[in-house]
């Protein structure tokens, strides 16, 4: 059916369906997050309050004019990471090659599944998926190139699906405003709006010169993305899956004390990286090498945490339970895995504030200095 199948994907009012999620009693209200101070901003809103006319980057101050009844919630950036952190992962393990576009936001290449599945029945299976796995509400689009997609989704939405068969797009796009095509913004359509054309299909009709001497290079573009053509690969996502980090001695060693302070470098320097990156894991493993050669591995899951505090005594422990036979090592070694998106967050672990204090400290000092100024003690 498809020469190029692509699917979009693109949760609907996302830091609000997060924030309903997380507490039930703001369910069918109109549900602002952002900023609620002066200057605030609306960085999301339920469907509720949209239907008031609020909508995301519009001020807090008006929002809250045109319905002062809404409920508002500062947002909380960590929890909408891990989120979309867990739709990626879903999408992830399905299979095809997908594009993370935003926190929010996915292109899946499904080019050439056709005769396997059949885009149409997989992407929908991959939508209940998501929504049964996350709780939140995810709409989905359905064509043979990314705008289309986009747009198909976007008039899906609130929570649905569609698909714009091949040969289709064009009659698809035509009775739409122009605001509608990704890249029209509130300027562009006004000024399309004075030159008389409204409708995507109208648009599509214009002589590309007539565009092109009004909008300049974008000209061509308003007319290819009007009629619904758009070669833009997408672009595959990868992530790192694990952190680890390895140390062989120049010398084999059975000196338990110096073993220890090397699992320790190494643990608290890859605890940096994982902090670096915007990262929580919830599993360590501790590798040896015994001078035989014969190699052993301990793990252990935990919670999600990046901090020293709770990786480092791990480390140790691990390695304690594994160094049991009575010989030289040859290499040490220390790896995090099952990563998450989130940062550490005093409010977060159980934890003393002049502890936080003093890992932000010294956060600090290594991204100044580097990773080997501070020898943890
Ligand atoms: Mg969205």
């Amino acid at each position: 059916m498809y020469q190029r199948a692509i699917l979009h994907l693109d949760m609907d009012a996302f830091f609000a369906s997060v924030e309903i999620k997380k507490n039930s009693a703001f369910a069918g209200l109109p549900l602002l997050v952002g900023g609620s101070g002066g200057r605030g901003v609306v960085t999301s809103c339920s469907y509720e309050a949209r239907r008031f006319g609020i909508h995301a980057g519009m001020p807090m101050a008006i929002a809250l004019r045109r319905c002062p009844d809404a409920r508002t919630v500062r947002g909380d950036y960590e929890s909408y990471e891990q989120h979309s952190a867990m739709v990626t992962d879903i999408i992830g393990e399905e299979g095809p090659v997908f594009e993370k576009a935003s926190i929010d936001e996915f292109y899946v290449d499904m080019t050439g599944m056709d005769r396997h599945v059949g885009c149409v029945k997989w992407s929908g299976e991959l939508r209940q998926r998501i929504m049964r796995e996350t709780g939140l509400p995810i709409s989905a689009g359905l064509a043979t190139n990314k705008l289309v997609s986009k747009v198909r989704a976007g008039e899906a939405k609130p929570n649905g699906s569609g698909w714009v068969a091949e040969g289709a797009e064009r009659t698809f796009l035509s009775p739409l405003p122009v605001r509608k095509i990704p890249s029209i913004g509130a300027v562009t359509a006004r000024k399309l709006s004075l030159m008389g054309i409204r409708r995507a299909g109208t648009l599509s009709q214009v002589p590309v010169p007539l565009l092109e001497r009004e909008f300049g290079r974008m000209g061509r573009e308003f007319h290819r993305r009007a009629n619904g053509i758009d070669h833009r690969p997408v672009v595959p996502y990868s992530e790192r899956k694990s952190f680890s980090s390895e140390s062989t001695f120049q010398s084999d060693t059975i000196d338990v004390q110096f073993l220890l302070r090397k699992l320790r470098h190494l643990t608290a320097q890859l605890a940096f990286d994982l902090r670096k990156a915007g990262k929580l894991t919830a599993r360590v493993t501790v590798k040896i090498r015994y001078t035989d050669f014969n190699t052993y591995t301990r793990a252990r899951r935990i919670d999600y945490t990046a901090h020293d505090q709770q990786l480092l005594p791990l480390a140790e422990t691990l390695f304690r339970d594994l160094f049991t036979r009575r010989q030289c090592i040859r290499l040490i070694g220390v790896r995090f895995d099952l990563l998450a998106a989130g940062h550490t967050q005093l409010d977060l672990f159980n934890d003393t504030q002049e502890n936080s204090r003093l890992l932000l400290a010294m956060d600090r000092v290594r991204k100044r200095f580097g990773k080997d100024a501070i020898a943890t003690a």
